[in-house]
């Protein structure tokens, strides 16, 4: 299985550059986050032999699982998931990144997690939807957001995310992030992540000024049946 994993992820990492290159941007700009839920930790051990620094995991048990299980490869756990402030003290021990922070209460329950550990790196996770019923926050409440992450102690304030929604276009789901994402640099100004980009939609996203991809199955494969 690892040939074509290598290949996968070869030809994944092809598309970055070009995409990148076509944008007038440089790859060397863009981390490329390699999203492995439902995977068996097995596939995270090949993806670090292949180089892969950064994965990506969206449920805290298969978080927590998985980390320890592949406790010194070296690679940054990004936790994408929708988070459940009881988890918080679990989810700050594993990941590096939280990129899912969409309200109050989990500001104050991921800072609180962590009294005496390093500062954790988080993004406002922003929801492009009319539905409030999905992740992130609306629009027009990440400024407070922002401010509640930064006026915390143990929390960095890094950038923005999202997912692009079903039936638009995501080059304009994306260019609206970019708005949100100055409204975040004008709070924290060098806030100046934009975590954005899957498997159907990751070149968009470089145009619109992602700097963090959440690709999953175009360098994975399918995902096996959820657990
Ligand atoms: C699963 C997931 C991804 C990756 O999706 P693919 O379409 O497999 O690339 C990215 N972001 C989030 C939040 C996810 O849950």
């Amino acid at each position: 299985m690892t040939q074509p994993l290598a290949d996968r992820l070869a030809s994944v990492d092809a598309r970055i550059d070009d995409a990148a290159r076509a944008a007038g941007r440089s790859s060397a700009d863009i981390t490329r986050i390699v999203v492995t839920k439902f995977h068996p930790a097995s596939l995270i051990r090949d993806l670090a032999e292949l180089g892969v620094r950064d994965v990506g995991e969206n449920r805290q048990q298969e978080l927590t699982a998985k980390s320890a299980e592949c406790d010194g490869l070296g690679v940054r756990w990004h936790f994408i998931g929708q988070a459940q402030t009881k988890k918080a003290r679990a989810i700050r021990r594993a990941a590096s990144v939280v990129h899912s922070v969409d309200r109050e209460r989990l500001v104050d329950a991921l800072d609180a997690a962590g009294e005496g550990q390093d500062p954790l790196d988080v993004l406002v996770q922003v929801n492009l939807t009319d539905d409030e019923g999905r992740g992130g926050a609306a629009p027009d409440g990440i400024e407070s957001l922002a401010e509640r992450i930064a006026g915390s102690a143990g929390l960095v304030l890094r950038g923005v995310m999202a997912v692009a929604p079903l039936g638009e276009e995501p080059g304009a789901a994306f260019a609206r992030l970019a708005d949100c994402a100055g409204t975040v640099r004008s709070v924290v100004p060098d806030a100046t992540w934009i975590s954005a980009g899957m498997t159907g939609d990751f070149e968009e996203a470089i145009a619109h000024g992602a700097t963090h991809l959440r690709i999953g199955a175009a360098i994975t494969g399918p995902r096996p049946p959820r657990a």
